[in-house]
């Protein structure tokens, strides 16, 4: 069976996409509405913002063997004035269309398709209204999905939105990016890119989702060859000055050779992107969660393991390559400029 049939065409379906959930005009994005979802059944407080909204703690320690994952808590924590802590709160809001179908994602399917079922469409400030009433708010918006960069313009009118309020000081703003497509730049002006990458109440993370190609186009289900363009839109963002960080996900179907293939992964993070961009990059354990139980086979099951022995590997390309003191340094002073 040719396996490519199966394949995800990213490009036309990101086109699909975009155009069922962003009305440019009014301003307003298709915003997931959690209610009746199966991944409303693994929330550990039930969705608030009138059902768009969701709490979410980012713990800083992950399970050994697995790095400390710093992110958004580091970020966040600078631009809000707050002691670097173990744990944050963030407001999360998820828009309703995601161009790939990662068997491992916690969020149905149902949920990134457009669905009008789980979604509505709203503007930032409609959002904002809604998190403003909440008590206890977090001063930490996450913009997730969903992939945000399908329609990129809702970073931006989140932050000129926050903005008009007078509120920039209370609020941070973090997105989530599957890397999956350059709509950032096709979509906003030269000026409005600028501004995003300028302002200092806004941070960005890109999600690299594997260490190479077969561990790419197993996870997401797009083609192999995509996996170099993650690289590529990632180094976009470096240069365009955005307070920028990653993700990686490494589960494969294929854990041969981990070590020279990881060599390989660290290698075009510091070449493609920048010598120090390893070490604001993170990588993150896949565990299963209510809407992957059925997606789970063989394969699935046995990457789960595969993803221990490479992270094992990562850590230990990066002490070849770094010193201690650059290790330990807080991710927010990786210099990537
Ligand atoms: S890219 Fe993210 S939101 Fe999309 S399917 Fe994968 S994990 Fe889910």
């Amino acid at each position: 069976m040719d396996q490519t049939l199966n394949l995800i065409d990213t490009d036309k379906f990101s086109a699909h996409l975009r155009d069922r959930a962003i009305q440019p005009g009014p301003k307003r994005v298709l915003v997931t509405k959690f209610g009746g979802s199966q991944q409303e059944q693994d929330l550990t407080l039930p969705p608030n913002c009138g059902g768009f909204g969701r709490i979410h703690h980012f713990k800083r320690s992950q399970e050994p063997p697995w790095p400390d994952n710093p992110l958004p808590i580091a970020p966040a924590a600078r631009a809000l004035g707050l002691n670097q802590a173990e744990a944050i709160k963030a407001q999360v809001f998820q828009n309703a269309v995601c161009s790939w179908r990662c068997w491992y994602c916690f969020v149905d399917f149902d949920l990134l398709s457009a669905n009008l079922r789980f979604s509505e469409f709203k503007t930032a400030d409609e959002l904002l209204d809604l998190y403003l009433v909440e008590t206890n708010r977090p001063g930490l918006i996450d913009l997730s999905g969903g992939q945000p960069d399908l329609v990129p313009e809702w970073s931006l009118w989140f932050v000129e939105a926050i903005e008009r309020r007078g509120i920039s000081d209370l609020v941070y703003v973090w997105s989530d990016d599957n890397l999956s497509n350059d709509y950032l730049w096709r979509f906003l002006s030269a000026k409005e890119i600028s501004k995003l990458a300028t302002c200092s109440r806004y941070g960005r993370v890109g999600c690299f989702k594997g260490f190479d190609e077969i561990s790419f186009s197993f996870n997401t289900k797009a083609k192999p060859e995509l996996f170099s363009q993650q690289f590529k839109l990632m180094s976009r963002l470096v240069n365009a000055g955005f307070d920028v960080y990653g993700y990686a996900t490494f589960t494969s179907p294929d854990g041969g050779m981990i070590h020279t293939k990881m060599a390989d992964f660290v290698d075009r993070l510091q070449t493609e992107i920048h010598p120090n961009f390893p070490l604001r990059t993170v990588p993150l354990r896949i565990l299963p969660f209510t809407p992957t139980r059925d997606r789970l086979g063989t394969l699935e099951s046995r990457s789960l393991g595969i993803q221990t022995d490479a992270v094992i590997a990562w850590s230990e390309e990066l002490r070849k390559r770094f010193s201690n003191k650059e290790l330990v340094r807080n991710v927010t002073d990786q210099n990537i400029r």
